[in-house]
């Protein structure tokens, strides 16, 4: 029955959606790109205990760089390094799909990019204006792989 479903959950990459799995982004732990890596940022990073965090610029649906916890590696809490200093040294591509990507797709490009995280976005038609690209949240491997091997 394990197995079941877990070819179940495999079928079903080819019809869900990255919006179907995707971490909203009122729940996504990230920083603003103008904090300080002071004892106190560092060690909320570290408690968060996400290995990637999403930078943003001025409002929380401007993802600008995508920080990775080794990345923390050789700054000092002391010297209280900018985050900017650190995301413009590694400058780690910024992965975006769009919401409606199908699960097998993203699972493909994980397994061909370097990255295990991207940025899910929309594009936004309602109301007056022009249509823009909203950020929905983040979609991980993780969260992939958890579609295949989740037991209903
Ligand atoms: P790893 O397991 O590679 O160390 P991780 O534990 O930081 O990474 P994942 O395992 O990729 O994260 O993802 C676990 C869950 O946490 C997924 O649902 C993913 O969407 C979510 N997630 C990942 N990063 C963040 C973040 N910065 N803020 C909120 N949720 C996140
Ligand atoms: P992450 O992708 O979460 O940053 P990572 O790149 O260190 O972690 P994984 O992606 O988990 O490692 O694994 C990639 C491959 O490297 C796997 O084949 C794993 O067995 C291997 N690997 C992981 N850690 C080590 C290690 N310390 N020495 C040698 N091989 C390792």
């Amino acid at each position: 029955k394990e197995e079941l479903n877990i070819i179940q959950g495999a079928l079903e990459l080819r019809t869900k959606t990255v919006e179907d799995v995707l971490t909203p982004l009122s729940d996504c732990y990230m920083l603003s790109s103008d904090a300080v890596l002071d004892f106190g940022t560092m060690s909320e990073v570290m408690q968060s205990g996400f290995t990637r965090i999403p930078v943003y610029e001025n409002d929380r649906s401007n993802i600008v760089d995508i920080l990775f916890v080794k990345d923390l590696a050789f700054v000092d809490p002391d010297d209280c390094t900018p985050l900017k200093t650190i995301t413009n040294f590694y400058k780690h591509p910024m992965h975006c799909v769009f919401s409606d990507t199908k699960l097998d797709v993203m699972l493909e490009e994980f397994k061909r990019g370097k990255s295990h995280l991207a940025v899910v976005q929309r594009v936004n038609s309602e109301g007056e204006g022009d249509p823009f690209y909203e950020v929905m949240g983040i979609v991980t491997l993780e969260d992939v792989i958890e579609e295949i091997i989740k037991s209903e």
